[in-house]
């Protein structure tokens, strides 16, 4: 039998590079997309040169076509940090829309399914805690943050609707607080910050008091979450993230304990509509796709730190 192709858009960035190892150890003919507004091919060196790995340096926000023949697409590209998002609010509104329309064209015409990524963000600073995939959530659009959330709240919305106008075979994941290697240490998120500056010997800076709580998943749980759903009948979005919740203050008092040093916590405002509570409700994950996470905070976060040390190492 002829192998299955996958396109993965953002398989230069953070999880796009691990979808991209997990999907050529299947056994597919692998095609990266990437255009690295924040990714980096460090990301998929190792892959280079594999017969079965392709690379294209691409923009998705323009017309994306791929030669012969195309059976699966999962669109990560997007900035996805905070910091990359609020520096680049309209190139993340276009991924997350006009990028989103031309990969939902492309599955149409080569009638592939698509996986798009979705994220907790589209629930907001939620009112409903755990967050159940039923919830619309509570989105400030006119916010900073709300190029990101309406773009992904878009990106559902138009991937739905190619579902039921198009009959295209169309998944949704929406993915909570990811980490693990391949993290970009400046990218501005929690983890890398936090680790980044045990490691230069420089104080942890929490936003507001430290009260707001994440629940944070490891990123082989979400690879794994992520191929199920793909390869599932489910239409509908689904969690996908640890529910394992801890306050962002309790969160700095563990790195500084894993990373052994003697540095503080310092308090720093709290940025705009920033999230109170974040916690996914994963029952649907574990109802339809038989899926759960693996890996406790302990045991994801030895690789990540062995991996920024080395990153800072140089
Ligand atoms: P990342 O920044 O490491 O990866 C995103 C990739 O998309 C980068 O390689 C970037 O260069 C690429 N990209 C951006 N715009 C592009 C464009 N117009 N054309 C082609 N490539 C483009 O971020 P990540 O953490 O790997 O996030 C990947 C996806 O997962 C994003 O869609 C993000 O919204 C979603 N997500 C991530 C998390 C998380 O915790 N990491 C949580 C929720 C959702
Ligand atoms: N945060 C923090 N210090 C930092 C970076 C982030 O206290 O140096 C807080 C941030 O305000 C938020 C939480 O950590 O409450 C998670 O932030 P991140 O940017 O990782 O992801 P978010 O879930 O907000 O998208």
């Amino acid at each position: 039998m002829a192998k299955k192709k996958v396109l993965i858009t953002g398989g230069a960035g953070f999880l796009g590079s691990h979808l991209c190892d997990r999907f050529i150890n299947e056994g597919f003919d692998v095609v990266a997309m990437d255009n690295l507004l924040t990714g980096s091919l460090d990301n998929i060196e190792h892959l280079m040169g594999l017969k079965n790995f392709e690379y294209y340096h691409y923009d998705v926000t323009k017309f994306v076509h791929i030669p012969g023949d195309l059976h699966y697409i999962l669109h990560f590209a997007s900035p996805a940090s905070p910091i990359d998002y609020l520096k680049m609010p309209i190139q993340t509104l276009k991924v997350g829309s006009l990028g989103t329309h031309n990969l939902l064209g492309l599955a149409l015409s080569k009638n592939a399914r698509i996986l798009v990524a979705s994220t907790s963000e589209v629930y907001g600073d939620p009112l409903v805690h755990p967050q159940t995939e039923e919830y619309w959530g509570n989105v400030n659009p006119v916010g900073p943050r709300g190029v990101y959330d309406e773009a992904k709240r878009f990106l559902e919305s138009i991937t739905m609707a190619y579902h039921t106008y198009h009959n295209v075979e169309t998944r949704i994941v929406r993915i909570f607080n990811t980490y693990g290697p391949r993290m970009r240490l400046d990218d501005g998120r929690v983890l890398p910050a936090f680790i980044g500056q045990a490691l230069r010997g420089e104080d942890l800076t929490v936003f507001g008091d430290g009260s707001q709580t994440r629940s944070f998943c490891y990123v082989d749980d979400l690879v794994e979450g992520i191929y199920r759903l793909l390869m599932s009948d489910h239409p509908y979005p689904v969690n996908i993230g640890n529910p394992d919740e801890i306050t962002i203050q309790q969160f700095a008092e563990e790195i500084i304990k894993l990373t052994g040093t003697n540095q503080k916590v310092i308090y720093k405002p709290l940025p705009t509509d920033d999230p109170k509570q974040r916690k996914p409700d994963t029952t649907k994950a574990r109802e339809i796709l038989g899926w759960a996470p693996k890996f406790s905070r302990a045991e994801g976060l030895k690789p990540t730190y062995e991996f920024f040390k080395q990153k800072i190492k140089g």
